[in-house]
Parts: structure tokens; sequence; C-alpha cells
């Protein structure tokens, strides 16, 4: 692992926030970016999305579910309609490129649309499995560091809870930038730093941190590292609650009706433990 400056303003000004394994997770005292202070090399990385985050890892990292990502879909498919219910506000079905198709369920609804489909992703499992699901060979197993697709090729950009993930955001914000089309769209989903959870309970929130989120953006410094990067947004949401980081008590954690209660309220008061946000490009 190395050291990383901030990923927003660039500067080594800090003050930290929290432990997070061996890591630290701090916060600019510049402009008021949260990130991981070390980052993984990229053989680091893909030793840690090998068959097992999809499995056992995401049935540790889910303290709701106890299935693994396969037998999620049904959940999964749910945010999946929602996303491509605000895509179709901007764009009628064209060439759609999703960054961490992970199983490829996101995809897959796309096809069924008549969207022309990629997809790139880090885990080997993962994308044999979305390959054989969508029957095509446009699912990419690697890195965006290590792809590369012709200028102005897609419509639309998708990265569902990705970003976060990213060891070098900029870099990759700006790499993916040349393969959308002038009036082309990106989607981004991340967790928000600045939802309930962030805000009442932020020593859970970090307790409970994955070891591979190397940022927590807010919905402002989300929008501002967009617009270091040439985006301009065009709209943010946020949604959810992490049940579990929120509180401790295990039976409103596994109930149905304190859960949606709780998705309903901080939705509407714009809380919600992710964000959801759409960019054109700032041309
Ligand atoms: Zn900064």
């Amino acid at each position: 692992m190395y050291k990383s400056t901030c990923d927003l303003c660039g500067n080594d000004n800090y003050k930290i926030l929290g432990k997070v394994k061996d890591n630290f997770l701090v916060k600019c005292m510049l402009c008021g970016h949260i990130y991981m202070l070390y980052r993984f090399n990229n053989k680091e990385l893909f030793k840690v999305y090998d068959e097992d985050y999809f499995k056992e890892k995401y049935i540790k990292g889910n303290e709701k579910v106890d299935y693994d990502y396969l037998k999620d879909k049904p959940n999964i498919l749910e945010f999946v309609k929602k996303r491509f219910n605000t895509i179709h506000k901007y764009k009628n079905p064209g060439t759609i490129l999703d960054i961490g198709c992970a199983m490829g369920f996101y995809l897959e609804y796309a096809q069924n649309f008549g969207w022309d489909i990629y997809g790139v992703e880090i885990s080997q499992y993962a994308a044999d499995y979305a390959r054989q699901l969508l029957n095509t060979k446009n699912i990419f197993n690697g890195t965006i560091e290590n792809i590369e697709f012709e200028d102005e090729k897609f419509d639309v950009i998708t990265m569902w809870l990705v970003l976060e993930h990213m060891v070098k955001p900029v870099d990759i914000l700006l790499k993916i930038r040349k393969w959308l089309k002038h009036d082309g769209i990106i989607g981004i989903k991340v967790p928000n730093a600045d939802g309930i959870t962030f805000r009442s309970n932020l020593n859970k929130w970090i307790g409970q941190h994955p070891e591979d989120h190397m940022c927590d953006f807010t919905p402002d410094t989300l929008e501002r590292i967009m617009n270091k990067c040439g985006y301009e947004m065009l709209e943010v949401e946020t949604e959810g609650i992490y049940l579990d980081r929120f509180t401790t008590k295990e039976k409103f954690i596994h109930s149905k009706n304190v859960s949606n209660f709780y998705y309903d309220i901080t939705k509407e008061c714009n809380l919600g433990d992710s964000m959801v946000a759409f960019f054109k490009l700032n041309l």
C-alpha cells in the first residue's frame, strides 16, 4: 500500500477521523474531502475482488442479509429499475457501459430494453458469470487502467457503488470522459458521508467501514470532484439507510417495516446513506 494525498485538492493536510483496520479515514483540512490515507496497489486489488467477494465477504458486509450477491438479485433488481427510470428520462436506448458491472444484473435489464451493452469488471468470477448470463463477449475483465474504448462510443456510462472503490478516482473520471458522446450522461451511486448514519453515528460508520472504500463522498464533494474532471451535475438524490450501522437494535435491523419507514423518512429529508447522481459533460 502507498500513502495518498487528497483526491479532490491534491494537498496532504488532513485530520484523522478514525482507524479502519491498518488504514486511516481522514478529512482534508483544506477542502473537506474524506478519504483513506493508504491505497492498494493493483496486485492487492485483484486479491480483494475474488470469488469470495461475491459470496462470504458479501454476506459479512451486509448484516441484514444472510445470502450472497447472486441470491440478492431480487433486491438488486429494485434498484436497477429505479436507475433505468432515471436514465430513460434523459436517453433512449443506445450504447451503455457499466463499470464494475459485477454479475451483469444492470446490463441484463438494459439489454431487455434494447441497449447495446458493455461491461468492465475486476473480478474474473463475476465477469465470467455476466458474460454467460448476457451471452456477449463485451464484458471485459480488468480495471479501467488497462482497458481502452474508442472516443465518444457511449451514450451512457454507469458506476453503481464503484467510484468509492477506485484507488485513483480522478484518473478514472478523466479517462472515461473521452469515451462519452458529447451529449452523453454518467450515472454514479456512492455511499453518502453526509447522510443520517454518518451524522448520527460516526464511530459505527468507521467501525464498519469497508477497507476497500477509498473515498467517502458527500453530495458536495462528489459534485466538486466531478466538476474538476469536466462534468456538470444534472441531479442528485439520496436514498436508503444502513440500518445496521445506524442502530444496534437487532429487532430493528431485521424488521422490514422499520427499514421501509427509515428509508422513506431519510429520502424525504435527503439524509439517505447512499446517493445517486447524474452528470453530463461540461464542454
Ligand atoms: Zn483536499
